[in-house]
């Protein structure tokens, strides 16, 4: 896909991995809807989205809200006259031992990382089948393949969402929408930061640019191929 003059959506774009694929996508020539819950996060990105030359459509919003979603999509597909590329990365992880981890924080991850997921796929695949071309990334994890303890709830819903982004690719591929799910391993966010999780090298593992910048090397791939599933882990952590 030529990513010049094209709609982009990214969900949990004040920060991150969201932030650095919003402004990847800018780069190359989108103009990118941003949505996440913290305003100030979103007016330095759209400053940004705005000093390469591109419009961003702040969106300050919660995807655990079915409302909030279907205000976004829509307003992302009439203000930007509709929607190419939709990047679904608003996640959050609580880790803990099955026996001492609470259901508020199983509900939380299942409801950010997997429904919220589902729900802006739905809402936004009318308007992705309008196109010839279309794209929708999905953020996974390496903990979507794999299992470790204390992440019992947090690789439960990156699973679901290999395997949403599996059925939608079956689904929709016919109709010209390519699904990429990419599962990074460790990257330097504060979503790193906690503190279950064994302290990282920063120096070592990844930076959110990298996610994005291999996210955009699939994206501009022809329409003919799809890179359905992206690993991306740091060299020697
Ligand atoms: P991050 O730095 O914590 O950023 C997460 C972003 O999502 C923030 O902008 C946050 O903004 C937004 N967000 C969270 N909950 C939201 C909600 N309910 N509604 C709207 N926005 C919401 O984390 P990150 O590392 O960039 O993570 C991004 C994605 O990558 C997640 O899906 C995560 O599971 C995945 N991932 C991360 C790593 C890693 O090592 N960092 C590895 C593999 C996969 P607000 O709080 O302002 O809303």
């Amino acid at each position: 896909m030529d990513i010049k003059n094209k709609v982009a959506l990214v969900t949990g774009a004040g920060k991150g991995i969201g932030r650095a694929i919003s402004l990847a996508l800018a780069r190359e020539g989108a103009n990118v809807a941003v949505v996440s819950r913290t305003a100030k996060d979103l007016h330095s990105l759209s400053r940004e989205i705005g000093d390469v030359g591109r419009k961003a459509l702040i969106i300050e919003g919660d995807v655990t809200r079915e409302s909030v979603i279907r205000g976004f999509i829509k307003e992302t597909a009439t203000k930007f006259g509709g929607i190419d590329i939709l990047v679904n990365n608003a996640g959050v992880g609580r880790f803990g031992r099955i026996e001492s981890l609470s259901t508020q924080d199983w509900d939380d991850m299942f409801e950010t990382n997997l429904r919220a997921m589902f729900l802006c796929i739905r809402e936004a695949l009318p308007h992705l089948k309008k196109k010839e071309e279309s794209i929708v990334v999905n953020i996974a994890s390496l903990a979507g393949k794999n299992a470790f303890a204390t992440g019992a709830g947090y690789a439960a819903s990156k699973w679901g969402v290999m395997a949403l982004s599996k059925c939608l690719l079956l689904e929709e591929r016919d109709a010209g929408v390519r699904t990429i799910a990419v599962c990074p391993g460790s990257v330097d966010t504060r979503f790193f930061a906690h503190e279950s999780l064994p302290n990282p090298n920063r120096e070592k593992i990844l930076k959110a640019e990298d996610v994005a910048q291999a996210t955009i090397d699939a994206i501009k791939l022809p329409q003919r191929a799809m890179v359905s599933e992206i690993e991306i882990r740091p060299t020697n952590p």
